[in-house]
């Protein structure tokens, strides 16, 4: 017997799930547009080093949930695991540094091999956004403004929590690191065996570790701020006055780090206690190493995304469709008329409900259930006055209308 299961951390999106995760992605479409992005589409999968390259070697992403795979060709070809290291290859591959800045919107399915559980999913799917081409602060607030104006606008952003830290440049992360070796080579018997590895290849990761005993050696660790260069420092200072400017709150989290060499600058996050372990729902930061180490020309760039399914089980139910129009034949001469009058309806943009079988009663039931707003009775002794019975399904009432009339009579009045 084959195994009809879906694959362990995908599902099936049935179509009320899926209204609630459209909802979400055409909110982020009409925010981001009146922001000023554009969208783009990357491929699904991209060669292995496109992903290997950009979210560097020592990330959890590249040592443990790729879902990577040697094609036919021989290629060795990757599932995107997220959408950044994708558009920073469409914009080299593409030439499009005569564009420059660049303001782009992503909505599309992520594949991580991951252990699955609530708010973590083998295929999931992300929105996102990135600027490139803007190395002032100004890109960095706007980047954060355009998330938190889309948690707004779904109602989330009450419940969550903007977190922002610095990751420095170049030069107050190598200071800092050489600080933060020494600190946890002193608290090495404390640590655990992921963060001993880290150690030497990403010391900065451990402060982001979720183990119970790495959190006690964090928690003494020597602070990022006190080694930022001072450019670094007003840089960081710059992007939270822009917030404070335009009331957007948040709190300084020094822990807050992406393991990654190329980030520079801002990182953040928007969290919630709402969804148990899984609290971050939109994550991003500046990457302005990123295009320069993957071979395209030095640009600097800055993004988020966040994970439609834990948007979805915060964010309430979108409003639901147009109520449509029923329309019940009984009999064969009826059946065609409705046929003929459904077709003539929805090219007039309503909404229809046409059963396909069932007496009168079982038809009609199938119309409240649709919420239809009227029904259209058609039999055949109707049918051969030209006329059908137009019955209201909220108050019950019923007319005889002309059939010639009817689409006149049913186009929502506004
Ligand atoms: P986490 O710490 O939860 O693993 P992450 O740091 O790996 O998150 P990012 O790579 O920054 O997450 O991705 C941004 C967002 O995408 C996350 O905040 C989350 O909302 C969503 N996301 C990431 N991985 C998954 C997954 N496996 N299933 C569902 N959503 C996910
Ligand atoms: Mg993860």
């Amino acid at each position: 017997m084959a195994n009809l299961q879906p694959v362990r951390g995908t599902r099936d999106l049935l179509p009320d799930e899926s209204r609630r995760f459209r909802a979400i992605v055409e909110r982020a479409r009409s925010v981001t547009e009146r922001y000023g992005f554009g969208e783009i589409s990357t491929p699904i999968f991209e060669f292995t080093e496109v992903f290997a390259r950009t979210l560097g070697d020592t990330s959890d992403i590249v040592t443990k949930e790729m879902y990577t795979f040697e094609d036919r060709g021989g290629d060795s070809i990757t599932l995107r695991p997220e959408g950044t290291a994708g558009v920073a290859r469409a914009f080299i591959s593409g030439g499009l540094s005569q564009s420059l800045p660049l303001k782009l919107f992503y909505a599309g399915p992520m594949f991580r091999y991951e252990r699955p559980q609530k708010g973590r999913q083998r295929q999931f799917h992300q929105i996102g956004i990135e600027i490139l081409g803007v190395s002032g602060p100004q890109a960095d607030v706007e980047v954060i403004a355009v998330g938190a104006q889309i948690l707004d606008e779904l109602g989330l952003l009450g419940r969550t929590v903007l977190e922002l830290n610095t990751l420095g440049d170049l030069e107050s992360r190598r200071a800092y690191r050489n600080v933060l070796v020494e600190y946890f080579t002193g608290h090495r018997d404390a640590l655990s065996e992921d963060s001993r590895t880290r150690l030497q290849r990403n010391p900065l990761r451990i402060l982001d570790s979720k183990d119970e005993g790495d959190r006690h050696v964090v928690a003494e660790a020597p602070s990022f701020a006190e080694h930022l260069s001072p450019a670094a420092a007003d840089f960081f200072a710059a992007v939270r006055q822009g917030l404070d400017d335009i009331g957007i709150a948040y709190e300084v989290n020094q822990r807050l780090v992406r393991g990654l060499d190329y980030y520079t600058h801002t990182a953040f996050e928007f969290t919630t206690t709402d969804l148990g372990a899984q609290g971050t729902v939109l994550a991003g930061g500046r990457y302005d190493g990123l295009i320069g180490a993957m071979g395209g020309p030095e640009t600097p760039g800055i993004g988020w995304a966040a994970g439609i399914e834990r948007l979805a089980m915060l964010a309430g139910e979108p409003p639901p469709p147009p109520r449509p129009v029923a329309i019940v034949p009984m009999g064969p001469a009826a059946e065609r008329e409705a046929q003929k009058l459904a077709w003539s309806l929805r090219r007039e943009g309503l909404h229809v409900e046409l059963g396909y079988s069932g007496n009168l009663k079982r038809r009609l039931a199938r119309a409240s259930r649709a919420a239809a707003r009227a029904a259209v009775i058609i039999g055949d002794d109707e049918l051969s006055r030209g006329v059908a019975t137009l019955r209201d399904m909220d108050g019950g009432e019923q007319a005889e209308v002309p059939l010639a009339g009817l689409v006149e009579r049913l186009k929502p009045t506004s």
